[in-house]
């Protein structure tokens, strides 16, 4: 934690607290009729809008430790897991709520650069924090946000659409945020250079909220989802919803050089991560063939890479093709929330 200062937030207090992250906060925006300070925010939709809804709490010891990232990167970090649930529907974000439970002795300049770091993350893809709440928690901070987004009702891409012949494209690149885990926890041992670019990429992601919402306006996705828990898991929530199985080619993932010399130097399997690594926050998506060369055109028009790396069939089950043509189960849905804490 930066700053002189040791000041508590017990110090300062809860409504002196509250001015302080306000001012931080407030802005105007456009579809706010009222914003912090009353009892909810009133909010007002454009016309023939859905209203998208997501959320999802950062906790201390599971999804960040202080010891490995900065009180911004945190507030940026709970920013960009919803950002990637609106980006992944193809909507627009509008609206934050943010409640924050932090122990008596957090620091003051902590909550305050986490504040910063959650209204310039919100800033930078078009949503303004209009509410929030703070409460005191015994032990470690817990950041929870709730986002609301818009989404014209024909445009929204859901999980379920996916059909037999379409292709699977996948944004950006594959592996790297599980790699940079490792580099955070000592398990990878790479040159500082590789290390620094995996572990940006873990600690903070950027939410494809502009390719998204290319992909919807230029139509003809038919499934999509972020990928948060891994490749194979998150597909697997797209071939469940749409009842449909995909076949992937491990030679078309797109994986970067740094995880394939991390790969190679620490003697793993890059794949491994790019199958099963969590928190790339790309987004993959499905779409007919006729489909495919527009899709992946407006995404690169963003300054997006995408790459198609399979297709969906009628089994039912997602199968990996390796490089020596070997056909392996995607499967392995299990994903790591439930088994130990080990962030
Ligand atoms: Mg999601």
């Amino acid at each position: 934690v930066s700053g002189a200062s040791t000041l508590t937030i017990a110090d300062v207090g809860e409504f002196p607290l509250i001015a302080r992250l306000k001012r931080r906060f407030e802005q105007p925006g456009s579809g706010i009729v009222r914003g912090i300070g009353d009892d909810t925010a009133v909010l007002r939709p454009r016309p023939g809008r859905l209203l998208l809804a997501t959320t999802d709490a950062l906790v201390e010891g599971v999804h960040f430790r202080r010891e490995t990232t900065t009180p911004a990167l945190i507030g940026r970090r709970a920013l960009a897991v919803n950002l990637s649930d609106v980006a992944a529907m193809g909507g627009e974000p509008r609206w934050v709520l943010v409640s924050l439970s932090m122990p008596r002795e957090t620091p003051l300049s902590f909550a305050e650069e986490l504040a910063d770091g959650m209204a310039k993350a919100a800033e930078e893809h078009g949503a303004i924090i209009v509410g929030g709440n703070l409460a005191t928690a015994l032990a470690g901070i817990t950041v929870d946000v709730t986002l609301l987004g818009e989404v014209e009702p024909g445009r929204a891409v859901y999980r379920t659409g996916a059909r037999p012949g379409d292709r699977v494209l996948v944004t950006g690149t594959l592996g790297d945020a599980a790699a940079g885990l490792e580099v955070m926890f000592g398990t990878l041992d790479v040159p500082a250079e590789i290390g620094s670019a995996l572990v940006a990429r873990q600690r903070a992601p950027t939410p494809r909220v502009v390719a998204g919402r290319a992909i919807a306006t230029t139509g003809g996705a038919t499934a999509m989802i972020d990928l948060s828990d891994g490749l194979a898991s998150d597909l697997g929530h797209i071939l469940e919803e749409s009842r449909a199985g995909a076949t992937i080619e491990a030679s078309r993932l797109p994986i970067s050089s740094s995880v394939r010399v991390a790969a190679r130097l620490a003697g793993r399997d890059a794949l491994d991560w790019a199958t099963r690594g969590g928190e790339d926050y790309e987004l993959l998506f499905t779409a007919p063939p006729a489909a495919v060369g527009r899709l992946a055109d407006a995404v690169v028009a963003v300054g997006v890479a995408v790459t198609e790396i399979g297709e969906i069939t009628s089994e039912r089950d997602g199968v990996l093709v390796l490089p020596d043509a070997t056909r392996v189960r995607l499967g392995g849905t299990l994903w790591r929330h439930f088994a130990a804490n080990e962030r």
